[in-house]
């Protein structure tokens, strides 16, 4: 079987998807993408996640062709490969829709530096893309704008994009995100909140960079 851990590992961040909340239904995917092949593991469409298995998982080339599997790959499939193609430090991508994220998705708003976790998206603030159609190569390029040169934005009434080095990254980078929209709207409901600066969320960034150098 082509790119087994790669498959693996989509079938198992699918299932935690699922379990944690962080999207309803069979909304939300996950890609991994291995360099060595040229090659993506991706989700498949439409699937229950609770049901997934390794043969599940589709392989495309970054041509978007299917190079194994028995499943449509996920609609947001341009998407994951406009990543890859375009940026040699993404090595995974999670995209949900999540409640508390796309929550500002839907207010089109940007999500500031409400906590220093924002930094594990390596900018100060995740950006708001604006909206396009489910599955379009316009979503693709929107997202791939506002991703600037980190790793996550929002989708304006959709949900949320976010990617890393490794899936690892990824999936932390997709639940942090959750947790400071959460912060940032409870804090909005009740006054103003404190938001870190640039200087402040430079350092920030400066020593996730080193932690994950270090790994
Ligand atoms: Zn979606």
């Amino acid at each position: 079987m082509l790119l087994r851990g790669e498959r693996e590992q989509v079938v198992h961040y699918c299932r935690k998807l699922h379990a944690s909340g962080l999207t309803p239904g069979t909304s939300g995917n996950i890609s991994i993408f291995n360099p060595l092949e040229g090659m993506i593991a991706i989700s498949p469409s439409s699937m229950d996640y609770d049901l997934l298995v390794p043969e599940d998982v589709v392989v495309l080339d970054l041509a978007a062709n299917t190079v194994e599997g028995r499943r449509r790959p996920s609609t947001e499939y341009d998407m994951h490969l406009a990543c890859y193609r375009e940026r040699d430090d993404i090595g995974a991508v999670v995209h949900t829709h999540s409640p508390q994220a796309t929550t500002l998705a839907v207010l089109g708003w940007d999500l500031p530096a409400v906590h220093y976790m924002i930094g594990y998206g390596g900018t100060a603030e995740i950006r708001c893309a604006p909206y396009h159609l489910f599955g379009t190569p316009e979503l693709a390029a929107a997202a791939l704008n506002y991703l600037g040169k980190g790793y996550a934005c929002l989708l304006r009434n959709h949900g949320v994009l976010a990617s890393g080095p490794d899936i690892g990254h990824a999936w932390a980078l997709a639940e942090q995100l959750e947790f400071c929209a959460g912060l940032y709207l409870r804090a909005r409901s009740l006054g103003e909140p404190c938001i870190l600066d640039d200087s402040q969320m430079a350092e920030v960034i400066g020593q996730f960079t080193a932690y994950v150098a270090q790994k």
